[in-house]
């Protein structure tokens, strides 16, 4: 029996390793399917306290690993897909067929990006419809694409798309984005960047082997238009990783763990922690933050069961 499994590589289980393994708790960390999280498939990461010059996300999380190594903290490429309460302790199943049991848990599973749910994007998914700039923007060079969105990602997306797309136009569903103040103003500073406002992607075009465009619907008078462009990007926000929980773990309507002001679920020794259970902030250090509060928070309630 283990003493604390975290599920989730992503900066919050991270975080939570390196409190857990420094309590003497060896905790095993099951990397799921997207190895170090979102920030994996970021670039530069400027908000990060203590990197003046910002650092790239890649970067971030493998210093955090070894960080997490150096105290003991042990990791397992596996994806979890079952959970059971048990007399004591939990039961996790994972894909390999493997199954482990642990006296706490700590849920980092973070979440994945949203996809417009169409059928046209279906087919052309990695033939031009993408949502990691970051992994495939280099493969646009000299050409035209478009970025669906406008929030943070959407800006962040667009500007590292500049680097190798001779044009990047932004496809947004209202008139104003909601991404930072510092953020638009790079985008619109930038002059291979434009908007296309109040519009969305009806279908995406294609030749049958890649995309060549898409159809817009102008959400305000109803007109439809075609834009010709070899590749979609898709920054139109994530969903949290709980589906394997469902029925188990309290959550909200948009899949969110439930989780009180200390990282506790409903269920006493689960514990919750990063994207997985934050509607509101998303934010690298918000993320590491609660995965220092939920290891604390395990160590404790492990004290208590001794
Ligand atoms: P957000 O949830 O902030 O934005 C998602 C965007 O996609 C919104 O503009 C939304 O439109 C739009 N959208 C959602 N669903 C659809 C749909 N079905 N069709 C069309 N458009 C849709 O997600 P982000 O990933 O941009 O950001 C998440 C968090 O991460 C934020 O807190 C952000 O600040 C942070 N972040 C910070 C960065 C930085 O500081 N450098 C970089 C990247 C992210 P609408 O506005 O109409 O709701």
């Amino acid at each position: 029996m283990e003493n604390i499994i975290i599920l989730g590589t992503g900066i919050a289980g991270l975080t939570a390793a390196i409190y857990a393994a420094r309590a003497n708790l060896s905790p095993l960390l099951i990397s799921g399917p997207e190895d170090g999280g979102q920030l994996t498939l970021t670039t530069e990461v400027e908000n990060f306290p203590g990197f003046p010059q910002g650092v790239l996300g890649p970067e971030l999380i493998d210093l955090c690993k070894k960080q997490a190594e150096r105290f003991g903290s042990r990791f397992k490429v596996d994806i979890a897909t079952e959970f059971t309460q048990m007399n004591s302790g939990f039961g996790l199943t994972l894909m390999s067929g493997e199954k482990i049991q642990t006296k706490s848990l700590i849920v980092a599973t973070g979440a994945s990006a949203r996809w417009l749910g169409i059928p046209s994007e279906e087919k052309y998914k990695g033939r031009g419809v993408t949502t990691c700039a970051t992994c495939d923007g280099a493969l646009y060079k000299g050409k035209e694409v478009i970025v669906i969105g406008g929030g943070d990602s959407a800006m962040e997306e667009s500007l590292f798309l500049t680097k190798f797309a001779i044009k990047v136009m932004v496809i947004h569903r209202k008139d104003s984005f909601r991404a930072s103040k510092i953020m638009q103003e790079r985008f619109f500073k930038n002059p291979k960047c434009s908007v296309m406002w109040d519009s969305v992607v009806e279908e995406v075009l294609g030749d049958g082997k890649k995309v060549t465009g898409v159809k817009l619907k102008d959400v305000k008078t109803g007109k439809m238009t075609e834009l010709r462009c070899d590749g979609v990007f898709l920054a139109i926000g994530h969903i949290p990783n709980t589906s394997f929980l469902k029925g188990k773990l309290e959550m909200d309507e948009n899949g969110y763990l439930k989780a009180d002001s200390y990282s506790h679920t409903n269920i006493p020794g689960v514990f919750a922690a990063g994207d997985v259970q934050d509607r509101r902030f998303k934010q690298a250090i918000t993320a590491a933050g609660s995965g220092c509060m939920a290891a604390m928070e395990a160590e404790k309630w492990l004290a208590g069961q001794e």
